[in-house]
């Protein structure tokens, strides 16, 4: 029972959506359609019909408003309608028509109703090269000569522009880019966003800019593009051109307040762009569609393009700065106060209170478009904020200090009661690791910066706990742990790999990596992830390399060489200096 009254529900659900459907295709009340023809309705003597969704006309409205030649061959009920340079025959009843002699399909053919000949509008008119659209809110057919539409300066061919009594109507999806607009379809939903408003256009849109939907595509009056989103508008015969009048922003202010940079604009929709460079470190801020405002080129040294709020490090001469000597005047400069001049910033060493903003300078870095570019000259690296306050902008720095040298643990593998894998000679991983070890850190002394520390010198036995703990404490720079594989009963597994665990780690094991399996020469057995202990609880980067396999006897008579442990040891040594150059 519960089935079939399911069933009975659907079939009715199912009717009730045909229903309106097949009501409307049937209807051919002539009065229902209205034919709009170059913004004014048309009053034809026999109205329109609606057949299958579509308009048919009477071919004499077709001659009468399209301005097209119509003949009628009876014999063989056979319509032609003829324009400057386009034919149209079609016959009663086919749903093929040729244009220009070209087979062409229709959705539906000219008919005879009530001694009437009909024919497609829309058909028709397309094919007539003439725009033709349909209003179902008001059933109009609106059909106008097409009108060119040319927007910031572009040709927009696709773009159907409609006359609609007094007015004419854009495509908004095409021309809302060049408006400052963004057109989107989300679900059932057309949106506009424009100056911040996301605008639902079918509700609150339709409204506010009279809009009008044809087919399926929106419509906005010329006059609101002109009013309401504050365009250029041209319309000359057959077309229009809209020109959006960029609002420029303005550079009005540029000042140092507390260590912070403050820049006021007119607007604050800018967004700007920065970023950081080096040599020398400098903070680089673009703010797009910007230009250099009259105010501050008047309250600022403004020359040759470059306004300059701060000047980097100014020579003082007995308390006059260089550019007063300008003017070509020589300062003679007593000899007893020679010592009171400043060094050339050039060749003196960085003070340590020197100041880290250096100089801040703007100029237009851009005209097409509009770029204004303000640059912070900076003594040393920093971290950097940008923060918007109203129309202005607060850049806050904070200087990453330097560091004065650079502190690694190298940590020998095993040691004491724990002698580590056995090689195939019977020697032992522990005095192997401390041996390099030992080398590493001699390795080490040449480079300046670079202090070592050692988890141990001896055949002795830090526990990992302590090793880690050493590390962590004195807050070492780098980590590094050296071990010799093994493998049972697999003797001729070798080749050299690199551990690591933490996400600091990575890039530092990849080039200890790199260095020590280009010394080794060994198979490359690559960086890998592990979780080992003296790498987990690390804080800083850490890595562990495993030399070579104590079990194949190839990569273990190596690693007794002498030779061979220098250039490991080399190798490492070149990798630390490396992540520590690059570090600074
Ligand atoms: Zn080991």
């Amino acid at each position: 029972m519960k089935r079939w009254s399911l069933g009975l529900g659907m079939l009715l659900l199912v009717l009730g959506m045909i229903l309106p459907l097949a009501t409307a295709s049937a209807n051919t009340s002539p009065s229902s359609i209205q034919l709009m023809l170059e913004g004014e309705i048309l009053h034809p003597d026999v109205p329109p019909n609606l057949i299958q969704g579509r308009t048919l006309v009477p071919i004499r409205v077709v001659a009468e408003g399209l301005g097209a030649e119509v003949g009628w061959d009876e014999r063989l009920r056979k319509v032609t309608i003829q324009s400057d340079s386009v034919t149209i025959s079609m016959q009663i009843g086919l749903k093929k028509a040729t244009i220009n002699g070209k087979e062409i399909a229709m959705d539906v053919p000219p008919m005879i109703d009530r001694g009437r000949t009909l024919v497609p509008l829309r058909f028709v008119g397309e094919s007539l090269g003439i725009t033709v659209g349909w209003e179902q809110e008001t059933r109009s057919v609106i059909l106008n000569q097409p009108i060119s539409l040319l927007a910031n300066g572009t040709n927009l061919p696709a773009a159907k522009v409609y006359r609609i009594g007094q007015e004419v109507y854009l495509p908004l999806k095409e021309i809302s880019p060049f408006l400052g607009a963004t057109f989107q379809t989300s679900g059932q939903k057309d949106l506009l966003l424009f100056e911040g408003l996301n605008t639902d256009l079918a509700q609150s849109g339709k409204k506010l800019w009279k809009l009008k939907k044809l087919d399926a595509g929106w419509l906005v009056p010329l006059t609101v593009v002109e009013q309401d989103f504050a365009a250029k508008v041209l319309v000359h015969n057959n077309e229009v051109s809209i020109e959006k009048i960029k609002q420029v922003n303005v550079l009005e202010a540029l000042k140092e307040e507390n260590g912070r940079i403050i820049l006021q604009t007119s607007t604050s929709q800018t967004q700007l762009q920065h970023f950081l460079m080096e040599s020398p470190h400098r903070l680089v801020i673009d703010l797009p569609n910007t230009v250099i405002g009259e105010s501050i080129r008047e309250t600022v040294g403004f020359t040759a393009g470059m306004g300059v709020i701060r000047k980097a490090n100014p020579v003082t001469v007995l308390g006059v700065t260089a550019e007063d000597t300008e003017n070509g005047e020589q300062l003679e400069v007593p000899i007893d106060d020679a010592a009171l001049i400043e060094q050339q910033p050039e060749i003196s060493q960085p003070k340590p209170e020197e100041e880290l903003i250096k100089e801040i300078r703007f100029s237009q870095f851009s005209v097409e478009p509009q770029t204004v570019r303000v640059v912070v000259e900076l003594s040393q690296k920093v971290k950097y904020d940008i923060v918007a306050a109203g129309e202005a902008w607060e850049v806050s720095l904070e200087p990453i200090p330097k560091k004065e040298g650079f502190l690694i643990v190298i940590d020998a593998g095993h040691g004491g009661k724990d002698p580590g894998a056995k090689g195939v000679s019977g020697n032992w991983e522990k005095d192997l690791t401390l041996t390099l070890s030992k080398l590493l850190k001699e390795e080490l002394s040449q480079y300046k910066g670079i202090h070592v520390l050692e988890t141990r010198t001896d055949d002795t036995y830090p526990t990992l706990q302590e090793r880690v703990q050493l590390a962590n404490t004195i807050q070492a720079d780098l980590f590094l742990s050296i071990h010799a594989n093994s493998v049972k009963d697999k003797p001729t597994v070798r080749g050299t790999e690199t551990f690591y665990n933490t996400p600091q780690s990575e890039s530092f094991a990849k080039l200890v990596h790199a260095y020590l399996v280009e010394a080794t020469k060994f198979p490359n057995r690559g960086t890998k992830k592990g979780e080992l202990y003296v790498l987990k609880h690390t804080t800083m980067p850490s890595a562990l390399v495993e030399i070579g396999f104590l079990s194949n006897a190839q990569d273990n008579t190596q690693m007794l060489d002498p030779l061979f442990q220098a250039r490991v040891a080399q190798a490492l040594g070149r990798a630390i200096n490396e992540y520590y150059t690059s570090y600074q």
